[in-house]
């Protein structure tokens, strides 16, 4: 039986712009179990970024969480204070990585003293021990060289490198979820398939779990073992990776699906029309506009989430027997 490591109930953010008011998630509903490799796909502006921020509460001005719960570990994170968060979940319990390592690794301490500091900061370990423990991190994510780069700057290193450094520091205090918050997307071909062929492995040797964040469907097959597809602030669909890239249910998903480049495809197509303005979102199912099988009531309400195979769940009224 598997274990629930983490679970986001009904989650709905707005963000209050001078612009007017961007719905940003409407009612997002997640389960991600403990040693998954979870991936969560959509296009840039879908919700996948904010829900990651708000797993680890770090919604910002003008950003507000309107309702919902984050559960992880049985504890609704966001009734936690800024201190209990700081002290006992970000960094320690729940890590991430993001897309531009060089920018987010700190420019003016070596490499080395940046993962060093972590270990310092979350464990109790001594100064010398954390500089055997970097050197060995260093090592388990296949840098080679590791004392000449623990002594190098972040701006010395490449992409691919960096990116390394900072899986390195992520898993330091070996976190429960590490939240990789589209981190190929800045790489070349060859680097992107070395560092998710590292995250795969880590999963299995730390134990861990990750929560894979892309627009690239195409990375999502390559490592995920489950994969929740969202549209405009909204989960569509959720199921095992077989189910959502040899039989997805949702339009929208059909459509991503469609405009992958592959041997059997001639000809790649476009879903029509574009990704709504979340000023002024769509009515009820938010992808009616781009459907070619939207009816009425498509447009009059939110379809649910209904489960269409095992563990296999899409919000759709083309499944939904009583519409
Ligand atoms: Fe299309 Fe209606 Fe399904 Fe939305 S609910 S994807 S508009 S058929």
């Amino acid at each position: 039986m598997q274990e629930l490591l983490l679970e986001v109930k009904d989650l709905e953010i707005n963000f209050y712009t001078y612009r007017g008011v961007v719905r940003a998630l409407n009612g997002v509903n997640l389960r991600i179990n403990k040693g998954e490799f979870f991936g969560l796909v959509g296009e840039t502006g879908c919700g996948k970024s904010v829900t990651a921020s708000a797993i680890l509460n770090l919604v910002q001005n003008p950003g507000r969480i309107e309702k919902g719960e984050i559960i992880f570990k049985g504890i609704d994170i966001l009734k936690m204070s800024k201190e209990e968060i700081r002290k006992d979940i970000r960094g320690k319990e729940i890590t991430m990585i993001m897309q531009y390592p060089i920018a987010a690794l700190n420019p003016v301490i070596n490499n080395g003293e940046q993962i060093s500091e972590a270990l310092i900061a979350n464990i109790d370990i001594t100064k010398n021990e954390a500089e055997k423990r970097t050197i060995e991190l260093l090592k388990e994510v296949n840098i080679p060289e590791p004392e000449k780069i623990a002594r190098q700057y972040p701006h010395q290193l490449s992409g691919g490198m960096a990116q390394r450094v900072m899986i390195a520091m992520m898993l330091s205090t070996k976190p429960s979820l590490l939240i990789a918050d589209e981190p190929t997307t800045a790489l070349d071909v060859s680097i992107q398939a070395q560092v998710l062929n590292l995250l795969k492995d880590l999963v299995v040797k730390y134990n861990t779990t990750i929560l894979l964040i892309t627009h690239d469907l195409s990375v999502v097959a390559e490592t995920c073992e489950r994969v929740g597809v969202m549209y405009a602030g909204d989960m569509v669909e959720i199921g095992e990776l077989k189910h959502i890239i040899d039989n997805p249910k949702h339009p929208y998903t059909r459509g991503l699906i469609n405009a992958i480049p592959s041997e059997k495809r001639t000809k790649l197509q476009e879903i029509k029309g574009s990704v709504p303005d979340l000023v002024n979102p769509p009515s009820g199912c938010r992808f009616h506009p781009r459907c070619t099988f939207a009816k009425s009531v498509c447009k009059q309400k939110k379809p649910q989430m209904l489960e269409v195979e095992k563990n296999h769940l899409v919000s759709c009224y083309l499944y939904d027997g009583q519409k």
